[in-house]
């Protein structure tokens, strides 16, 4: 039995970890939340195959995993500096933006000093309602370990699926060793099939796109780089003061609040802070990349705007690509060795954790889950227990929602969500919270709708 169980320990729920723990070390051991988190990788990574050399972080360091709700937290990325000894040479550094790869090891060393409460290696393959009292008082959470079909169960009050982003890819695209998503780069280039033309193609005009570009550029001083995306030019990302606002706490308040159409139209306004935007100082430097190589006359770097790939076709040794160049309609054949596809994410359905707890859950005429303020999910009359799905819910909390701007508030609000209910509702008569409770509760068979 749990107070909280959280599906997935990504960033999300690590900052929920950790302000769980701020919370237990507060009050006496009997008042202290009992938390599991279940994370499928075999160890903590935060999208690995992105940590290229020299790439920074677009968020201010001071929006780590606690700072925000608590400032004096030691699990702040300076106290991470502070560990390693390198807080002076940080300051030193006058930057807002660490390296990803230095921002990678804090989240490791904050994930690496909650070793108690995460369990790698377990996939969740289904949450259950469980009734009691007439009521779905809990959840049972099923997963399986290290690749074994033996499944074990928890069961919980309180569900957190932070589940994360998957990558988008063009329809009907297979991926294999030469057509891939760019949050595989690095381990795809470590294992990189023959190159006979000495030629990639890049997809997309997002800062995905732009790193993957200058990284290939960089990193085969031989090879051909062709960016192609549907765009006229790269578009820089907004990140000026009072855009970034939208990435404030308050900001979530004022977002869910709005009417539909006014949350459309925000989004609509403020797609360039997030989505196909890119670094200035990255496009400048793609830029002078190009022009350089127009002076010289050799030219590796080709970018091919206003373009849409119509048709990816396999080579034996290759891929051909049928591209139309949106202007004039007209289509261009190019064979290359490798395609990648940095065509952006979107945050994993949390439908596809909740299994047989779905039917529990309501939705809007969309389809989509009805979400609260406090990211718990509206269920059917007579439900309890709780599950929350922080992270996927751009259409209602905004569009800090997917990103690490906001983690650390939102961890703080969600245990205070589950802490006042927990006040609020008097604990369970009579229910049983030792092992002969699974004996006692009865898993519901969900209605079917
Ligand atoms: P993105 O901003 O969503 O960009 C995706 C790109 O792919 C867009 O240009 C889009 O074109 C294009 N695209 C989508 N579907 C396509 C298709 N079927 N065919 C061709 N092109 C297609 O994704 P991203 O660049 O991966 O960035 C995602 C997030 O990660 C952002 O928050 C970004 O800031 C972040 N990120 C951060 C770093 C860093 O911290 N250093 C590095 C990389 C990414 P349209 O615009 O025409 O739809």
């Amino acid at each position: 039995m749990h107070d909280i169980i959280g599906v997935g320990f990504g960033p999300s729920n690590i900052a929920l970890a950790i302000a769980i723990e701020e919370h237990n070390s507060s009050v006496s051991a009997g008042a202290a939340l009992r938390a599991v988190f279940l994370e499928r990788q075999a160890r903590f990574g935060w999208h690995r195959g992105m940590l290229i050399d020299g790439a920074t972080m677009q968020v201010s360091f001071l929006k780590d995993l606690v700072t925000l709700r608590n400032p004096s937290s030691s699990f702040s990325f300076l106290s991470y500096l502070h560990s390693r000894n390198r807080l002076v040479d940080f300051i030193n550094h006058k930057t807002m933006f660490p390296l990803r790869a230095e921002f990678h090891a804090y989240l490791e060393w904050a994930a690496g000093r909650l070793s108690d409460v995460v369990e790698y290696g377990a996939e969740v393959v289904d949450l259950r309602p469980v009734v009691h009292n007439g009521e779905i008082a809990y959840i049972d959470v099923i997963s399986r370990h290290g690749g074994s079909s033996e499944e074990i169960v928890r069961r919980a009050r309180n569900v957190v699926v932070a589940a994360g982003l998957e990558p988008r890819l063009p329809d009907g695209i297979q991926i294999d060793e030469r057509t891939w998503h760019n949050h595989e780069l690095l381990h795809r280039l470590g294992q990189l099939p023959a190159m006979p033309r000495g030629r990639f193609v890049v997809l997309g005009a997002g800062q995905s796109a732009a790193e993957v570009t200058e990284h290939l550029h960089t990193r085969f001083p031989q090879a051909e780089v062709y960016s192609i995306f549907a765009r006229y030019g790269f578009s820089p990302a907004d990140n000026s003061g009072f855009v970034n606002q939208i990435f404030d706490p308050v900001a979530v308040d004022e977002f869910y609040h709005a009417p539909d159409s006014v949350r459309a139209m925000l989004i609509g306004y403020h797609r360039g802070t997030n989505y196909s935007a890119v670094d200035m100082d990255l496009i400048d430097e793609l830029y002078r990349r190009t022009y350089q190589e127009k002076v010289q006359g050799i030219r590796r770097l080709h970018f091919l705007r206003a373009s849409r790939v119509e048709s990816f076709e396999r080579l034996p040794d290759g891929v051909r690509l049928n591209i139309r160049a949106l202007s004039t309609g007209e289509i261009h054949v190019l064979d290359t060795d490798t395609v990648v596809l940095a065509t952006g994410y979107h945050a994993r359905d949390p439908r596809r954790v909740l299994g047989g707890l779905a039917d529990s859950c309501l939705t809007q005429d969309d389809g989509r889950l009805q979400v609260r303020r406090d990211y718990s999910v509206e269920t059917i009359p007579g439900t309890t227990a709780n599950v929350y799905v922080p992270g996927a819910s751009e259409y209602a909390h905004g569009i800090s929602s997917s990103l690490l701007s906001n983690i650390s508030v939102r961890a703080g609000e969600i245990l205070a969500s589950i802490r006042g209910r927990q006040e609020m509702e008097a604990p369970l008569a009579g229910a049983p919270a030792g092992p002969e409770a699974a004996d006692a509760l009865t898993p519901q068979a969900p209605p079917r709708s």
